[in-house]
């Protein structure tokens, strides 16, 4: 599979590289390390980096501003379904390349490499260089290993297997990078954002089945001048609370005018659910968008239910043992 998208690479001169839509570290990591490891590999193919970026994750690099494009081969990266790429002219394509780590929602393309064991579209990548003769640098190195960083948690998830490891190991090998500004660049954040991560601590209700959750509304996020990305964000910050099993933080976001919610498991499935609620995403880390703060509660109510459900199973089979 790898070698047939080598193939495609090879044979377009010009090429477009998308991700989806609310872009975060894996998706845009990933694609400006293909575009970048694409250009020093063939010097005279024209590679556009496209989509919505975000100012926070600019010591990555920047994006290009789209042009009209003629006769390209489109690579979709870390995205499982049409509607969530953040290219609209996709349908112009002459070729179009699937690159994903997410379950599989739907196919888009003739050719689409998904494997959902992956940490991140990152590691993906890290094969894909490896076992093709696209070139790689140290500069290369240091945006796959920000995307892999990222998707897996710093190696938190159980998607670090000892394939990642030794995909890591092989690349820091070979361009050993300073790890110390690669987190300083990803986890530095201002002190407004961490009295934030504070008033959610101590706001966040939960339920007697012990789903966390929090809402909050413009108005909260103004008083701390947070933007409406930056609460989301800290998701993972909640990881090991001993009283939680599925923690969910709600945002206003009244520029876009709808609602976004980043929910987190260490217990039932959630992406199904999310995927109901105009969301999607992994088993266990997943996110939507709503139309409105009422249908939060809705979707809070569903989660709240698998929960409940899933710690009668757990509780049955603990019985039966
Ligand atoms: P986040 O909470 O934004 O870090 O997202 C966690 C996972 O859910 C990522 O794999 C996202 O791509 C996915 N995700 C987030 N929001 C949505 C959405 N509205 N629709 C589908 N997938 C989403």
């Amino acid at each position: 599979m790898f070698k047939k998208i080598y193939k495609e690479i090879k044979k377009y001169n010009t090429i477009v590289i998308a991700r989806h839509i609310g872009v975060d570290p894996d998706a845009l990591a990933s694609q400006l390390a293909l575009k970048e490891s694409i250009k020093l590999t063939f010097p005279n193919k024209k590679v556009y980096a496209v989509g919505n970026g975000s100012s926070k994750f600019s010591y990555m690099g920047r994006l290009d501003k789209i042009e009209d494009f003629e006769d390209f081969l489109l690579i979709v990266l870390d995205t499982p379904d049409k509607r969530r790429i953040d290219y609209k002219d996709y349908n112009k394509a002459s070729m179009i390349v699937k690159i994903d780590h997410h379950p599989f929602i739907e196919e888009f393309s003739s050719l689409e490499y998904i494997d959902d064991k992956a940490s991140s579209t990152c590691e993906i990548l890290m094969e894909f260089l490896l076992k093709t003769k696209l070139k790689c640098n140290e500069e290369i190195t240091k945006l796959l290993y920000y995307g892999l960083v990222s998707d897996s948690n710093r190696f938190l998830f159980d998607s670090s297997t000892s394939k990642t490891f030794s995909l890591v190991s092989t690349y820091l090998a070979k361009y050993p990078l300073k790890l110390s500004t690669i987190y300083t660049n990803l986890y530095l954040r201002p002190l407004k954002e961490v009295r934030l991560e504070g008033y959610i601590s101590l706001n966040m209700k939960v339920t007697e089945n012990g789903v966390g959750y929090i809402i909050l509304t413009n108005d909260i996020i103004s008083k701390f001048k947070a933007d409406s990305a930056s609460a989301g964000n800290m998701i993972n910050n909640f990881n090991f609370i001993d009283e939680i099993l599925v923690w969910i933080i709600v945002t206003e976001d009244l520029k876009n005018n709808n609602v976004r919610v980043n929910i987190r498991s260490r217990g039932p499935e959630i992406n199904k659910i999310a995927e109901k609620y105009n969301g999607g995403g992994h088993a266990m880390a997943s996110g939507a968008r709503l139309s409105s703060l009422e249908e939060a509660e809705s979707l809070i109510s569903d989660i709240d239910y698998a929960t409940e459900i899933y710690l009668k199973k757990v509780m049955n089979n603990n019985e039966n043992k």
